[in-house]
């Protein structure tokens, strides 16, 4: 395989002429099986899914979105869903697919499905029927792909997914507690697909039917493939030694001479400080480059010597830049040099995370052991055309009949609910939505969400006239956007809202506000919630917006995340200070009053973040009890693949600033004793916890904080039978939700004052002690 420069591909998702298989029409439910093939009148499918989630046709489902997208353009799309991973042969019950497998663990990583953040296994699964674990594999891509060539050897294996997504480069798994390969290279795929994927598969399905070889397929965005060499006509930049982040070049003179370019080429960063040059790297030339060659050119005769000079206008200077750009490999350090270096792990980190944004990310190069992976900058943002057609697909909504009466915790979870958006500029670094999903706000239109609110009120079963959600990752990020497209398109900040509202965000609410309106003004609609997370420092810069939630779209309680109180953590979670939380509250309280409600405020803590020390979970202890807060079940960081934060954990450097061997070290609570300490001192109220935190005082020289009055954290008596308020872990785990305990899911449950959660995984709160 050889690269090439990775297309715009603003070609639109809808805009290709439809496979003959069209034909066919759509599928009520996409098949499991051969006789549900027969009843379509299908030989073969073209393309089959396979999944480590049970197939709910729905478009919070990665398999429904992909397979009914596939769908639309003709294709005929089979699933395999959690299939028995023993042996091939529950691999080969649709057969052979015409054009390609494409392998997900599912909606989540399937290590983060299987373990708490403990390490602990799992009893239940919330994507399975009846919650039942075990139904998938650790590592479910990388399986599922081995069975997929075992089954039929010769057949493309596309994967993608969150677990793709963001195993993508070398990465450190928490699990194993090392530094793992690009997931490409375990499952021996042929492609990788990474972020929304729909642009790059269904150009990849049209490719393919086409008769293009998957090998030669390599100039989509989006998309991670194994080359055989570095092409000779791009420019490489080493980015493997400290420090180099991918500087974006200099300015292009406006007078340069085709031998400008070349010489401007050979002094261009290929050679990384100690002058080695790490690549042949032959960079655009006049000659080479069509940008160049086009160009109008006026001769000047000076003396005897004949010099060409190029006149160019900004847009063609922009487009000399552009082309450079799309030419231009980093080299990040390889996978042995990762491995065995933690410092060049967080900055390979540091570069990854610089070139996130479609406007201006480069392509990528990282040696995996002999084998070069290249990672092409990511896709183009969906326009909301698109994500409209995407999510009008004529999904059922339900889960696949085969289930029967089973129950699908996840798909319980969502069933009302709507995701009005996708993407997130918040860049919070223990949550990895910018890495899969990009920081750019891909919108649905109004009319497309509201089309879907009528057919829930129509057609899915159990709706009794609330909406439980009308959210996306972040519930207040719809329409708003950096105030210029192109000044978006350069940036390179990893926030829009850290440590402050960028001045050039757009904080306009209203046409959120408009579409609540409208929303629940809908006959047959009598609520409509809001239970996605609310970035709050945002809201408290629109009050309308704010009072129009507080009066009409709040359940009971709000979840919010100030997720912390000390600045030394929320400068590591790249989160708001807690004064914008008090600020909020005075408003949500305020607005509260004015509507005449009883509802509450639920904010959520995360314990042993990187960059936390126990006097900071101490002074966390002291807030909760000061606020009269008590949490129901709390949870410690968990190291997902290629977070940020988990790059701290890990080696303890901060990639949020230029890393250097001798650079800020931050404090990293990693022993089990510590992360329980931690945990601990988020359910101070907890006698269980009373001996090891009056240790822990003590220790802290805040004896103080010891004693039976109310200005104390802990009491000086230990009460017998203290056996209160904990359960086993893993027989919670799988026990129902107790409505009357106030104890469940967001939206169900009695609202207790002062009682929260900590966890925030969007699945029903859990214990993972
Ligand atoms: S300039 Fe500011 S608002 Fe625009 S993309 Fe960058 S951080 Fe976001």
């Amino acid at each position: 395989m050889s690269a090439r420069p990775a297309k715009d591909q603003t070609r639109a998702l809808f805009d290709y002429p439809p496979y003959w298989a069209e034909c066919y029409g759509r599928a009520p439910f996409l098949p499991m099986n051969r006789a549900e093939m027969d009843e379509l009148g299908w030989d073969s499918c073209d393309i089959i899914v396979v999944t480590g989630d049970a197939y709910v046709d729905h478009p919070s489902f990665g398999m429904a979105i992909i397979g009914r997208l596939l769908e639309s353009h003709g294709f005929r799309v089979g699933i395999i869903a959690q299939p028995d991973w023993q042996n091939a042969d529950a691999f080969k019950q649709l057969g052979a697919p015409n054009l390609f497998f494409g392998v997900t663990s599912g909606n989540m990583d399937s290590m983060i499905n299987r373990y708490t953040a403990d390490r602990k296994i799992r009893s239940d699964d919330a994507y399975t029927p009846d919650d039942i674990g075990g139904k998938r594999p650790d590592r479910s891509t990388i399986v599922y792909s081995h069975r997929c060539r075992e089954a039929y050897q010769d057949v493309p294996i596309v994967i993608g997914g969150i677990e793709a997504s963001l195993r993508r480069i070398a990465h450190y798994d928490y699990w194993q507690d090392k530094v793992r390969h690009s997931i490409l290279a375990d499952a021996k795929a042929d492609m990788l697909v990474y972020g929304n994927g729909e642009r790059a598969i269904v150009d990849i399905a049209h490719r393919l039917a086409a008769g293009n070889p998957i090998d030669e397929i390599t100039d989509l965005r989006g998309t991670a493939f194994i080359v055989d060499d570095l092409p000779s006509d791009w420019i490489i930049i080493d980015s493997s030694k400290i420090d180099k982040p991918g500087r974006i070049e200099e300015p292009v003179n406006p007078y340069v001479v085709p031998q400008d370019g070349a010489a401007e080429a050979a002094g261009s960063p290929c050679q990384d400080g100690s002058g080695q040059t790490s690549e042949q790297s032959p960079a655009i030339s006049a000659d080479t480059s069509p940008a160049l060659a086009d160009l109008p050119a006026l001769e000047m005769a000076v003396g005897s010597t004949t010099q060409v000079l190029t006149f160019m206008s900004r847009e063609e200077r922009q487009a000399i830049r552009q082309q450079k750009r799309n030419m231009t490999v980093l080299r990040l350090p390889s996978y042995d040099m990762v491995k065995n270096d933690k410092v060049l792990y967080a900055h390979a980190n540091r570069v990854l995370h610089l070139e996130t944004n479609p406007g201006n990310a480069r392509a990528m190069v990282q040696n995996q052991g002999g084998q070069k992976l290249w990672l092409n900058p990511p896709p183009i943002p969906l326009t909301t055309e698109e994500m409209d057609y995407v999510f009008d697909q004529p999904y059922k909504r339900v889960p696949h009949p085969l289930y029967g009466k089973a129950r699908i915790p996840a798909y319980e979870m969502i069933r009302f609910s709507i995701n009005i958006m996708r993407g997130c500029f918040g860049g919070c670094t223990f949550c990895s939505i910018t890495e899969h999903e990009g920081r750019v706000i891909q919108n649905r239109s109004e009319d497309s969400i509201i089309k879907e609110i009528e057919i829930i009120r129509d057609e899915v079963p159990g709706f009794t006239g609330v909406i439980s959600d009308l959210g996306g990752p972040t519930a207040n990020m719809y329409r708003i956007a950096c105030k210029s497209r192109e000044i978006e398109a350069n940036c390179r900040l990893p926030s829009c809202v850290y440590p402050d509202i960028c001045s050039n965000l757009d904080t306009d609410h209203s046409s959120l506000i408009k579409l609540y309106k409208r929303a629940r003004e809908l006959p047959g609609v009598k609520k409509v919630l809001i239970a996605s997370g609310l970035r709050y420092d945002l809201a408290i810069k629109s009050p309308e917006y704010v009072e129009e939630l507080v009066t009409h779209h709040v359940g009971g309680y709000l979840k919010i995340a100030p997720e912390h109180t000390e600045r030394g953590p929320l400068d590591k979670m790249m989160k708001p200070g807690i004064g914008a939380y008090d600020q909020f509250k005075e408003m949500f309280e305020h607005f509260t009053k004015k509507a005449g409600k009883k509802q509450f405020l639920i904010p959520y803590f995360i314990a042993a973040h990187p960059g936390t020390t126990d006097s900071d979970m101490m002074n966390l202890a002291i807030w909760l009890k000061t606020n009269g807060f008590r949490a129901d079940q709390v949870q410690n960081f968990y190291p997902s693949p290629m977070a940020t934060a988990t790059t701290m954990y890990h080696t303890g450097k901060n990639p949020l600033k230029r890393i250097r061997r001798d650079g800020e070290e931050v404090p990293i609570p990693k022993s089990g004793t510590q992360r329980k300490l931690h945990k601990a001192f988020l359910r101070y109220h907890d006698p269980q916890n009373w001996p090891m935190l009056r240790d822990a005082l003590r220790s802290m020289g805040r004896n103080d904080l010891i004693g039976n009055g109310k200005q104390h954290l802990i009491p000086t008596y230990q009460p017998k039978g203290d056996q209160v308020g904990y359960q086993n872990a893993r027989r919670k785990n799988s026990t129902p939700l107790d409505r009357k305990s106030g104890r469940g899911a967001a939206g169900v449950g009695k609202v207790i004052k002062g009682q929260i959660l900590s966890q925030h995984t969007g699945l029903p709160p859990r214990e993972t002690n």
